[in-house]
């Protein structure tokens, strides 16, 4: 096993892999920007190396300087986290060339997985069902309003290296697909710095339901379950539960036997997460993420397995410390995503915590570098922390996480506590009626009734 690791990220995904090596009797490196200095991870490291100034490419992007800071403190294997560099294929090639474990899957599988055009196809070759869309990006010289035509609108055109909800843009008909395609190619070059886009077919009503996975060196591949992300704002998700309310046992069984088989076939190691979208009872293949995805703590809370644990034991070699047949899935967990934003406008709210109470209770777990007095950075992603709630039933976990929200206090910054409240009273929250559209309805709707 890794005896020192090293951790390039920050914010509550940094605390929750320091919290697994600690209890694995693993030393952890903290990296850290000039503005992260009081961080909750640098002040629990055992050893923290300041990389650089506060803007992201200075320093949580800054390869070199984390590489310089892992050769210095003579680390066994560096962990990316999630975003920064967790899907930079070239990254995790030095990470190995260095001499160090990168704690994820090979290079070639994030570069095959990182583009979605090739993910795509590489789906369809494993027998994954995928969008109806185009095959391969779009060339500035082919009929693109011939294959709309045929694909049928409303069409989406999204981002080949896309991430974050980025440059994906829908085609209501064919008088506005110009500007989709323009406005989708301007917004992937300046996020991604590759305006190669696709064509998919803009589902009406589905809901976003992703597999998780892990897989070990040793041809083992276990998939545990589902989670529904359908509650999102401009594609971002803002809640997720396990199990979805919308997949029955047997569908949940036929699609982690197809996945399952897919990851094997694919030689994959390490987490994953395969993101479908479910309309009418069939599935269809978006992408997959080759990383450890924000919302895997409700998967940990319905199978009762720690997950960043796991995917260190991997990473070292180590076979999967359970069988498939083994995972009993239990319960029902929600997670909501607390961001320090105004709960109207969604504008980031930087600034010092005044006050700062955390829930707790049975069934209740706060993931949250958050304290009280701690000032919250401009420069990086608003989320602030996750509260992640179990219980024994669906009816029974909602009521948890009202009752923990109400308890919830912080002051000094805004932040989508009050969003979360109202939203774990909403009536089609507790029939699970919602799909990937419903919250900004809901939103809207909100709006018009302050409104009157
Ligand atoms: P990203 O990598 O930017 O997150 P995804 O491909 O994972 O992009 O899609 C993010 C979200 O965008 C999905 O969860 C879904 O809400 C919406 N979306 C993506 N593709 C489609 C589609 N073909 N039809 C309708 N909505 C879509």
């Amino acid at each position: 096993m890794f005896q020192k690791i090293l951790i390039a990220n920050r914010g509550e995904i940094a605390l929750r892999i320091l919290r697994a090596c600690r209890e694995m009797g693993i030393k952890v490196v903290a990296v850290h920007s000039s503005a992260d200095h009081d961080a909750m991870h640098v002040r629990l490291a055992d050893e923290s190396v300041c990389i650089g100034p506060p803007a992201s490419r200075d320093s949580y992007l800054n390869i070199q300087a984390i590489l310089s800071a892992a050769e210095v403190c003579g680390v066994d294997a560096i962990h990316p986290g999630v975003g920064f560099l967790s899907e930079n294929a070239a990254f995790a090639e030095m990470v190995e060339e260095h001499g160090m474990a990168f704690i994820g899957p090979t290079p070639e599988h994030i570069r095959l997985m990182g583009d979605k055009i090739t993910a795509k196809e590489t789906a369809l070759e494993l027998g994954i069902p995928v969008v109806p869309g185009s095959e391969g990006s779009l060339e500035a010289a082919e009929d693109i309003q011939g294959l709309a035509e045929r694909i049928g609108y409303p069409v989406l055109i999204k981002a080949a290296a896309g991430g974050g909800g980025k440059g994906m843009k829908v085609a209501l008909n064919a008088a506005g697909l110009d500007e989709a395609l323009r406005l989708a190619r301007a917004e992937a070059k300046a996020c991604f710095n590759n305006d190669q886009v696709y064509m998919e077919k803009y589902l009406s009503h589905p809901r976003h339901i992703e597999i998780q996975v892990i897989a070990d060196t040793h041809g083992n591949v276990a998939h545990l379950g589902e989670r529904d992300c359908s509650l999102q704002r401009r594609h971002q998700k803002v809640w997720e539960e396990a199990p979805s309310p919308a997949i029955t046992p047997e569908a949940r069984e036929k699609l982690g036997g197809i996945v399952t088989k897919a990851i094997k076939q694919l030689g994959y190691r390490g987490v994953g997460t395969i993101e479908f979208l479910y309309e009418d009872g069939e599935f269809y293949f978006i992408e997959m993420n080759t990383r450890l995805q924000v919302e895997h703590p409700i998967t940990e809370m319905i199978t009762g397995i720690d997950l960043v644990r796991e995917q260190i034991r991997v990473a070292a070699g180590l076979p999967l410390s359970f069988r498939q047949d083994e995972i009993r899935f239990k319960g029902h967990a929600i997670e909501c995503r607390i961001n320090a934003e105004c709960p109207e406008t969604f504008t980031p709210s930087p600034g010092k915590i005044q006050d700062y109470v955390a829930p707790g209770g049975y069934g209740v777990r706060v993931d949250s570098p958050m304290y009280q007095g701690y000032q919250i950075p401009p420069h990086y992603d608003s989320l602030i922390a996750k509260l992640i709630v179990y219980g024994d039933t669906r009816e029974e976990c909602i009521q948890r996480v009202s009752r923990a929200l109400h308890e919830y206090v912080i002051t000094g910054v805004n932040t989508l506590l009050p969003l979360h409240r109202d939203l774990a009273e909403a009536e089609d929250m507790l029939s699970g009626d919602y799909d990937i559209h419903w919250l900004e309805k809901w939103l809207a709707l909100k709006v018009v009734k302050q409104a009157a």
